[in-house]
């Protein structure tokens, strides 16, 4: 048997306009492959009924928020819909270097800013099988106010106009389909060659494969 070295992990970058149900289906990614971790966010919207700080976001002021941010503490932020976003950049570089895959639920503002700093990140938009399917989702969450979500529709098309920044997109019809693609995309990632040739370098020594071959 051959024992892989930890290599460093990956960054997952998962965004849809509101209503595409990306959160659903990233958590069931998550129940099924736990050893990826999900970015807990910063942000100044205030908590819906089931959210609790410190699990779905630190919720917190706008001052607190700014501050953070002009300390550089933030690897990306974005004010989404009215209020501010960010993800906090130890957490990520901390957990990349420990060699764990993180997956990031933020919108294609945070996803330019990511990919800025880490190319070899894995943009993945989330489509709505149609418009009125996305409208009915929202309106159907029922967690927000009628003009939350009348805001939140009427953004999904700009939203969704940066689908072809993304190497992957998902149409999320039937749940079960954008699941197995989900999760085949995270599977293809980890076998990317510079992953795998961190993994198994012995491996690759003994095969006479150059990274890159002359
Ligand atoms: P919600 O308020 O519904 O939780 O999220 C609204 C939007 O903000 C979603 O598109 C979500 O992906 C995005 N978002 C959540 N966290 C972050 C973040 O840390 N950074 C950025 N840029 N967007 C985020």
């Amino acid at each position: 048997m051959i024992e892989p070295k930890p290599s460093s992990g990956s960054v997952f970058m998962v965004v849809a306009p509101s209503g595409a149900g990306k959160s659903t289906l990233v958590n069931a990614l998550l129940a099924q492959e736990p050893a990826i971790k999900l970015s807990i966010s910063y942000t100044t919207r205030q908590p819906r009924p089931a959210e609790q700080h410190g699990r779905e976001y630190y919720f917190t002021s706008v001052e607190d928020f700014l501050k953070r941010r002009e300390g550089g503490e933030f690897l990306e932020s974005a004010e989404v819909h009215g209020n501010y976003y960010g993800t906090s950049r130890l957490l990520i570089e901390d957990q990349i270097k420990a060699g764990t895959d993180v997956l990031l639920e933020i919108d294609w503002q945070g996803a330019q800013q990511v990919k800025k700093q880490f190319p070899e990140a894995v943009g993945i938009f989330i489509l709505p099988p149609s418009i009125a399917a996305l409208e009915e989702r929202l309106t159907k969450r029922g967690q927000d106010d009628s003009h939350v979500i009348t805001r939140r529709i009427l953004a999904a098309g700009g939203e969704i106009a940066h689908a072809p920044e993304f190497e992957y997109v998902i149409i999320n019809q039937e749940f079960a389909t954008a699941l197995s693609e989900l999760t085949s995309i995270v599977k293809a990632t980890r076998c990317r060659f510079a992953q795998q040739a961190a993994r198994y370098t012995d491996l690759f020594a003994q095969l006479g494969i150059h990274a890159n071959p002359t």
